[in-house]
């Protein structure tokens, strides 16, 4: 497992409408930080800016539950690595 542990049963598949990451996380939630582009709020924005944007660019797609958490898994990684899983 690449994304989240060995025997998680449930997980939220996850795209970032950012950077187009898509990945898995074992928190379950309408939306999150993107591990790849999200950032804590910055603190340096001047007082012209206005209250910046929640940084919770990732979406939840799809709640995984059971075998599709494994499967999911794999082909995420696969994909991130490059790899041709066509002969899966
Ligand atoms: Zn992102």
């Amino acid at each position: 497992m690449y994304y989240v542990p060995d025997g998680t049963k449930r997980c939220g598949f996850y795209e970032c409408t950012e950077c187009q990451s898509r990945f898995l996380d074992i928190r379950v939630a309408p939306k999150l930080v993107c591990p790849y582009c999200g950032e804590e709020v910055d603190m340096e924005i001047g007082p012209d800016d206005d209250i910046p944007a929640s940084s919770e660019s990732a979406v939840l797609l799809e709640m995984l539950e059971g075998d599709d958490v494994e499967k999911y898994d794999t082909l995420l990684s696969l994909a991130l690595t490059g790899g041709d899983y066509t002969w899966i």
